[in-house]
């Protein structure tokens, strides 16, 4: 199969490279093989490749990519639910070397789920990993009906699920959310009661306080203003110190009960995907994507479409 594969760790530039003739990955017996037809990127794509975050058994070569909607083509014997012909998404959670930018991909039965027949490939490949992290960290935040939340990074991929989710799903009676001034108005059209303009104005100065705050950025300080007393801070950025309460770490994981939970709100279009209008990238420019990933500059999410 084609698949792009690094084989040092190093800049994504550099190391990436794509190959014609890839081994398709050999299936365990709770694994469906999924035929790729979109991917999209995450900014721990660009980690892994760099190598500043491995997870245990990883080894080299490895193919990146977690995020992945397809058709199931084979299904391994302790496979339950999926069969063969099953239009699917999900995230590769234990990725450890073979990922979704290739033409196949192994993976775990538990963390698929069919895919809302509302969403194109595309649509369905830009949000398994990051619908499940902005979804987990408001349950985990304690954000419920009528509670108010800021959200940092109202624009980025995880940000503009959290904005959604917040006022669909999790019924929140406010919702501010900061990006820059070009996507202000994107942010309203998400749902955002209140956007505001991180380059002209200081949130934590805002004499409104909420009941959470959700980072998506890493500015857990001036979170830490902008929260009121008895409310709930959750970051998704790694720090290296240990976060002073109320702030605390949410890390994703992946389950297709999440996604399931979701399907009613994504079927009848109260949660939509967000896609950076540079985007699809077809597969031959995987490196022009993840470069531009790298700006951190992207709205919404980078699919990797047709695969
Ligand atoms: P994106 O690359 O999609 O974020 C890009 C967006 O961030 C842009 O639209 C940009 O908007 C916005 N942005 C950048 N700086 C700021 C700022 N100072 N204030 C407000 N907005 C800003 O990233 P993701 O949403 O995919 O991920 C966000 C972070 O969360 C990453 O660090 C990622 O690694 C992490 N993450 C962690 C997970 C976990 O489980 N812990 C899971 C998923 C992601 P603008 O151009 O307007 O600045």
């Amino acid at each position: 199969m084609k698949a792009w594969v690094y084989r040092e760790h190093g800049d994504v530039a550099d190391v990436l490279g794509l190959d014609p003739e890839l081994k398709v990955p050999e299936l365990q017996e709770g694994q469906v093989l999924v035929k790729v037809l979109a991917a999209a990127l995450n900014p721990i794509d660009t980690a892994r490749v760099k190598g500043v975050i491995k997870l245990p058994g990883f080894s080299l070569p490895a193919v990146p990519g977690y995020d992945l909607a397809g058709v199931v083509v084979k299904v391994g014997r302790e496979v339950k639910e999926l069969k063969v012909g099953d239009e699917v998404y999900g995230f590769m959670f234990h990725a450890k070397k073979d990922g979704t930018l290739a033409e196949y991909a192994a993976v775990e039965e538990s963390f698929l789920a069919l895919k809302p027949k509302k969403l194109r490939f595309g649509e369905a490949a830009s949000l398994p990993l990051v619908i499940q992290t902005a979804y987990g960290g408001l349950e985990r935040a304690g954000l419920s009906h009528g509670k108010s939340l800021l959200v940092l990074g109202g624009a980025g991929g995880v940000g503009t699920l959290i904005i959604q989710l917040a006022k669909e799903v999790f019924g929140a009676s406010r919702v501010a959310a900061t990006s820059s001034t070009g996507k202000l108005e994107l942010l309203k059209s998400l749902g955002a009661d209140l956007a505001i303009d991180y380059t002209k104005v200081n949130f934590e100065d805002l004499p409104e306080k909420f009941d959470v705050v959700y980072d998506t950025v890493g500015e857990i300080e001036r979170a830490a203003k902008a929260v009121k007393p008895g409310g709930s801070i959750v970051t998704i950025v790694k720090q290296n110190k240990t976060l002073p309460p109320p702030a605390f770490f949410f890390a994703v994981t992946s389950n297709r009960s999440t996604l399931e939970k979701l399907k009613p709100f994504l079927e009848s279009g109260k949660v939509k995907p967000v896609i950076d209008p540079k985007s699809p990238f077809p597969f031959s420019q995987a490196i022009e994507a993840f470069s531009y990933l790298q700006t951190r500059r992207a709205t919404g999410k980078l699919v990797i479409h047709p695969v």
